[in-house]
């Protein structure tokens, strides 16, 4: 395809997705085929040469979107609602035209810069604490761009895992890892998203899952004393997960009351809002928020609520070397002689600092 017929096809293109939004309700919210429906559809080689683009497009209409459960749908009710609209569409064409990988901010600086303000624009929206931002004054802190609420808790437990590691390589010098890993130990509430249990099991890590309140609600109290039952096991608690709005049901745990027991412990509390942490935009809305400045990560997800594409979900740290260095390698190929002044997100976010003991350097 030549720019040429790019901008015909293109036009089409726009046309197509325009029609499709203005008559979705005239479709089923679900499709009505059975499982393997596609293979008597389309054949099961890849064809020889190259088709007609409207043979194509008459194959989306005929074959695809029977087989589509329509999430922008006035009717669908399942799961989250998919936060579609036009600008975000048409930045998602844009990006595909620009085409770029922002890994590092050499890789294209422009991706790194405005995920970094535009992060400080929407921590500050919801209201989080200064310190969670990039641009305070000597601050540690910063937001990153993830796939999925799925894919922040597994970081914070990956670097969770690892600052623990480190601490208790400090005061068991020949104790190796392994042994350490097998006595930390990982909490969540039942009402936790089952990414938490799953982000557990990638990581080799024990979690136990606790009870909630009669309102399913997590307390400081359930946490104390089981952390207190563990400790005199002679395990080390290192992570909670605490959920603001959780999936089955919207309740909240009471980071209020369980911020002061990880701070007593020295474990990593992680704050997921995937869903409702959105709605923090609202001041009026923010009361489950309360302890929020005892959270060492936070994420919510703008493809839930925010009329953003999937997907998108935003996490802030309040000390970004504890994640990358949990995360960083340094290849040859990926130096530049910036990394000194700028972040480059490929280590999750942060920049090229060397590994070493001394948390407390910007
Ligand atoms: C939806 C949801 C998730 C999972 O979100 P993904 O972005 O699909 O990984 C995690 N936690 C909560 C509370 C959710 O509601």
């Amino acid at each position: 395809m030549n720019s040429e017929e790019f901008r015909k096809r293109g036009k089409e293109m726009v046309d197509y997705i325009a029609n499709y939004m203005d008559t979705i309700e005239n479709r089923r919210v679900t499709p009505a085929i059975e499982p393997g429906y596609l293979k008597d559809l389309v054949p099961l080689e890849a064809p020889q040469k190259g088709e007609e683009w409207d043979d194509i497009m008459k194959d989306v209409e005929d074959k695809i979107m029977p087989g589509v459960t329509h999430w922008q749908h006035p009717r669908f009710h399942a799961y989250f609602p998919s936060g579609n609209s036009y600008p975000s569409i048409l930045g998602d064409m844009l990006s595909d035209g620009i085409g770029c990988i922002g890994f590092s901010w050499a890789a294209s600086p422009a991706c790194t810069e405005l995920e970094t303000i535009v992060l400080d624009w929407i921590g500050k929206m919801v209201g989080l604490p200064e310190d969670f931002l990039s641009f305070t004054e000597n601050s540690k802190g910063g937001g990153v761009i993830q796939g999925s609420a799925s894919e922040c808790v597994l970081v914070s437990l990956l670097a969770a895992r690892a600052h623990k590691i480190r601490q208790l390589k400090k005061q068991h010098p020949f104790v190796e890892e392994g042994v350490l890993l097998s006595k930390m130990m990982a909490y969540c509430s039942k009402e936790a998203h089952s990414c938490v249990e799953k982000a557990a099991m990638m990581a080799f890590v024990k979690m136990r899952i606790l009870e909630p309140d009669e309102n399913q609600s997590l307390r400081g109290s359930t946490l104390q004393q089981v952390m207190e039952e563990d400790r005199a096991m002679g395990l080390i608690p290192f992570y909670v997960e605490a959920t603001l709005g959780t999936t089955s049901c919207c309740s909240f745990d009471n980071l209020a009351e369980i911020g002061p027991v990880c701070e007593e412990y020295g474990a990593w509390l992680h704050v997921d809002g995937a869903y409702a942490g959105n709605s923090f935009i609202c001041p009026e809305l923010r009361g489950p928020m309360k302890g929020i400045e005892y959270a060492s990560s936070f994420n919510f997800n703008p493809n839930k609520f925010m009329l953003t594409n999937f997907d998108c979900s935003l996490m802030w740290v309040k000390d970004r070397f504890r994640l990358t260095q949990a995360l960083v390698v340094d290849p040859l190929y990926l130096q530049h002689s910036y990394s000194e002044k700028s972040i480059d997100y490929r280590t999750v976010i942060g920049c090229n600092d060397e590994l070493d003991e001394d948390d407390n350097r910007r």
